[in-house]
């Protein structure tokens, strides 16, 4: 019997865990931090051996394959005597894509992930048997193990990639790459953007490769790298033969030669990023034979995820959004781009390392006040004092609604785009962008 020792015991480690004790391996599951209640009554009730709060070093380096959770660095001591012992680390993914036969869509990038899968897992929905796993909901492990989908929308982190041996999606989508997470990659934006291109790295010419053609980095990249995978780029630049583009007001898709238009005025999601989103699911969808009136429909009829450009309320004809998710500056870029009302910004929490630059057109065009909402607001006042009227900060989500509520004008919008991780004040990102809303509501 092969050991599997899993590190971290949170929702892709106990996933895997669960498939790995199906498929006939010795399971250990090992947390150094508490694993949470629900998932120790999982691991209990299918009797699974587990630890929290610590590493058994000899429980670990017996194993003949690791399943590493993707929060955990590689340079941590545990990881570094795992691989000096030349044990096999994999990540979820790649370990629980050998138990499935099903058609694997791929989506990654620095920004849009999310959006993009659930739009694409909602599109195909329509018409396939699909599953939507990795960042989002039940592990992509635990699905193969229960619901057996013949397809599977996955949002892959750059974590997730680091640790692919053979994994190969059918579909890989590359949405964009702008420096973030630099702390796990050296502080080298190059390793950053090998790790975002393991993604096309096993594929052969009949798996497809969707990505940017607008963003530099990655045509950069592939010009110098080139990939086997069959190319279907999208831009709202300029025209593409074999892909999707933006021609006025209509995406223009072509796969060898078969054409859908779609009128960007029916898509529900508001901003440019938000096109680009459009034309990589849309993309996917016609892949895989989708009708072309189902793929429209569909644009048509999508909610949008919570906390992403979220509209909240109209409260005295000044709209709230919700945009928490927005934890870098690229990600800010596009919900300010996308305003097109003067905007009281609430912006702030932990930087990492960020460069504002890009965003002071939006700034002087149309943000009429700044609300820092961080526990250290200094560089945010330096950078951004002299260019608008009104710019405060404040400890507390309630004052910074409030204050923004008294700023705004009828007409005006108040966006929470805070281009900063949310540690510092709230548990995380979720956490943040409810209580932004809750003080709406109790505005
Ligand atoms: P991810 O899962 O990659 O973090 P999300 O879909 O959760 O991406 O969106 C994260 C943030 O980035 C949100 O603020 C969203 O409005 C913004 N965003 C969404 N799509 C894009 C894109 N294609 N380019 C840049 N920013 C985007």
């Amino acid at each position: 019997m092969k050991r599997l020792v899993i590190l971290g015991g949170g929702e892709s480690g106990v996933g895997t865990a669960l498939l790995g004790k199906v498929k006939g391996y010795q399971v250990f599951v090992s947390d150094k931090g508490k694993i949470k209640e629900k998932y120790k009554q999982v691991l209990i009730h299918n009797e699974i051996e587990w630890e929290d709060e610590m590493h058994t070093i000899s429980k670990i380096l017996n194993a003949d394959i690791i399943m590493k959770s993707p929060g955990i660095p590689d340079k941590i001591d545990l990881i570094k005597q795992i691989r000096k012992q030349g044990i096999l680390v994999v990540s979820e993914i790649e370990f629980a894509s050998k138990f499935t036969d099903a058609t694997i869509i791929g989506i990654t990038g620095s920004n849009g992930k999310t959006t993009t899968a659930t739009l694409a897992h909602h599109i195909l929905k329509q018409e396939l048997n699909v599953g939507l796993a990795g960042n989002i909901g039940d592990s992509f492990a635990k699905q193969i193990l229960e619901s057996d989908f013949k397809n599977y929308v996955l949002e892959i982190s750059s974590f997730q990639l680091d640790d692919v041996i053979d994994f190969k999606p059918n579909i890989a989508v590359l949405l964009n790459i702008t420096p973030d997470h630099l702390d796990r990659y050296d502080y080298k934006f190059e390793n950053y953007i090998h790790s975002k291109f393991r993604i096309a790295m096993n594929q052969t010419k009949a798996d497809y490769l969707i990505y940017d053609a607008d963003d530099e980095v990655i045509v950069d990249h592939l010009k110098n790298n080139p990939v086997q995978s069959t190319l279907l780029p999208f831009s709202l630049k300029k025209a593409i033969e074999n892909g999707a583009y933006l021609d006025k007001e209509n995406i223009k898709l072509t796969i060898n030669n078969s054409k859908i238009t779609m009128p960007t005025s029916n898509l529900t999601l508001e901003g440019k990023h938000n096109i680009k989103n459009a034309m990589a699911a849309s993309t996917v969808a016609h892949l895989l034979k989708i009708r072309k009136q189902t793929i429209r429909e569909s644009l048509e009829n999508f909610q949008g995820v919570e906390h992403r450009l979220e509209q909240v309320l109209k409260i005295n004809k000044v709209q709230y959004v919700n945009d928490s998710k927005a934890t870098n500056v690229n990600a800010t870029y596009y919900a300010l781009e996308s305003m097109d009302t003067p905007t009281v910004w609430i912006v702030g929490g932990v930087d990492k390392g960020n460069n504002y630059e890009e965003l002071f057109p939006f700034i002087n065009e149309k943000v009429k006040a700044i609300i820092c909402l961080g526990v250290d607001n200094e560089k945010l006042m330096n950078t951004f004092g002299n260019m608008v009227d009104v710019i405060v900060e404040t400890q507390f989500m309630s004052e910074a609604v409030k204050i923004a509520y008294k700023v705004a004008d009828a007409g005006d919008a108040v966006l929470l785009s805070p281009a900063c991780a949310s540690f510092d004040l709230f548990e995380n990102y979720e956490d943040r962008g409810r209580q932004f809303k809750d003080a709406v509501r109790n505005l």
